[in-house]
C-alpha cells in the first residue's frame, strides 16, 4: 500500500490545501494530512479545531486520514509505515524554505523523500496567514477556504474584536 503524510500547521485549512489533498491523493493509496506544532507561529486555531476543520473539509477524499502529532515528523513518518512526506509549493520563497527542510529531514533519516507538489495556478496567491489577514481586516475569504473554515473565522474575529 502506498501511502504518503502530508504535514503542516494548517491554521486554518485553505482551498489552496485541498487542492493538493486532492491531487495528492489520486497518487497513494492512503493519504495522511498531519497537523503539526510549528514553534515559529503562533496559531490562531488550536490543534483540535485544526483536525475538526480538517476533517470537515475532507469529507469527499476517501482514501484520507486526518490526524496531529508533536515531535519529530521523521519519526511520525516511520510510525505511519511510509517514508514519503507531500508538501506543496508555491513561489519562490516557499522553494528556500522547504529546500532546507528537505535536506534536514534527509540528513536525519536519508531513507524518507519529500515529494513536492505544484500549487494550481488559481491558489498560489493563498496562505493560512493571509487568510487570517484579510479576514481581521473584513476582507471577503469566501471561496478561498471551505465554508465550515470561514463560518469559523468569522466567529473567531468576532470573538476577538472584544
Ligand atoms: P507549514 O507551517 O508547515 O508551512 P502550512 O499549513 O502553512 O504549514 O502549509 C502546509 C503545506 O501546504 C506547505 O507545504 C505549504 O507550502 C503548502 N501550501 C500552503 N498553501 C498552499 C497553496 N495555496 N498551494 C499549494 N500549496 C500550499
Amino acid at each position: 500500500m502506498r501511502i504518503a503524510v502530508c504535514p503542516g500547521s494548517f491554521d486554518p485549512v485553505t482551498n489552496g490545501h485541498l487542492d493538493i489533498f486532492e491531487r495528492a491523493s489520486n497518487m497513494y493509496d492512503l493519504l495522511i494530512v498531519a497537523v503539526f506544532h510549528n514553534p515559529n507561529k503562533k496559531p490562531l486555531f488550536t490543534m483540535e479545531e485544526r483536525v475538526e476543520l480538517l476533517t470537515r473539509s475532507t469529507q469527499h477524499i476517501p482514501n484520507i486520514k486526518i490526524d496531529s502529532f508533536s515531535g519529530l515528523l521523521n519519526d511520525y513518518v516511520r510510525q505511519q509505515n511510509t517514508n514519503i512526506i507531500v508538501r506543496g509549493l508555491r513561489a519562490l520563497s516557499d522553494f528556500e524554505y522547504e529546500f532546507q527542510r528537505a535536506l534536514l529531514i534527509k540528513k536525519i533519516d536519508p531513507v524518507i523523500e519529500t515529494v513536492f507538489m505544484m500549487t494550481s495556478s488559481e491558489y498560489s496567491f493563498l496562505s493560512s496567514s493571509g487568510i487570517k489577514e484579510l479576514a481581521r481586516f473584513g476582507g471577503k475569504i469566501k471561496g478561498l477556504v471551505p465554508e465550515c473554515v470561514e463560518a469559523r473565522i468569522k466567529e473567531r474575529m468576532r470573538i476577538s474584536e472584544y
